[in-house]
């Protein structure tokens, strides 16, 4: 039946996710083990050494942080949900973000006319803004702005997140949602964000949209439905 079909689906998803990471993981210990011989060979030649030891912290970085990353994503299923203020989490969300806001000259609006708890997982509503606004910032090396638009319309949680970055080129466009797909240097990206997003919004039944210029700005909508009581009000 479909519900067995789609539990072994997930099973090959995991499996190939996990033949992802394991891959994923061994690039950066590669580098570590030829980047750890060539130290021992050296004669104490401070420039050779000194970029060694950036190899290897950049590729414990990554290391870690793809197993950040596999943790997170290994509690993801089965998401408790509450009653929850969705316009602060994404306020929570935000301040984790305010030093690097402030040092890249970042300016953030929240628009979010909510006035009624919503019936979500706070843990997977924080997963999608986490990795939306990290994206954005990271996006910006000189500066811009991030608008976060959240509202119900017509029984769906829509959450708009815009940003006035690099943008995204027309021909990575079919990959960002997949694992491990990432444009950033190693040590800084793991591919593992937008994943997630798409994981946490499909288990809510929802949708993603994206729309992007090079050089412009990038702008992702996420529409959720969102669930109702025996009155038919959305809760
Ligand atoms: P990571 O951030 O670790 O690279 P993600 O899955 O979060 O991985 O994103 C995948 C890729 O999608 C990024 O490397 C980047 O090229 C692109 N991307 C995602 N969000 C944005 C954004 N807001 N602006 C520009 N590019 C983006
Ligand atoms: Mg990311």
């Amino acid at each position: 039946n479909r519900n067995q079909m789609l539990q072994t689906n997930k099973m090959i998803a995991v499996g190939q996710l996990a033949a992802g990471m394991a891959h994923e993981i061994r690039n950066p210990l590669g580098i570590i083990r030829t980047q750890s011989y060539l130290l021992r060979l050296n004669e104490n030649q401070e420039e050779t050494t000194n970029k060694s030891l950036d190899f290897i912290d950049s590729s414990v970085n990554r290391a870690s942080s793809i197993i950040d990353n596999i943790l997170s994503f290994s509690r993801l299923t089965g998401n408790k949900k509450d009653f929850v203020n969705l316009k602060e989490i994404i306020q929570k969300i935000i301040e984790m973000h305010n030093d690097i806001i402030k040092k890249e000259n970042i300016r953030v609006s929240l628009e979010c006319s909510i006035d009624e708890k919503l019936k979500l997982s706070t843990e997977s509503m924080e997963h999608i803004l986490l990795n939306l606004i990290s994206n954005a910032v990271e996006a910006m090396e000189h500066g811009g702005e991030i608008k976060i638009n959240a509202n119900v319309e017509e029984g769906n949680i829509i959450i708009v997140c815009e940003d006035t970055g690099c943008g995204i080129d027309e021909k990575n466009m079919n990959n960002i949602f997949n694992p491990f797909f990432t444009t950033k240097e190693l040590g800084k990206g793991t591919g593992l964000g937008l994943f997630i997003v798409y994981s946490e919004v499909e288990k809510m039944g929802g949708k993603i949209h994206v729309s992007s210029k090079l050089g412009e700005g990038t702008k992702f909508t996420i529409t959720i439905p969102a669930e109702r009581n025996n009155d038919d009000r959305i809760i």
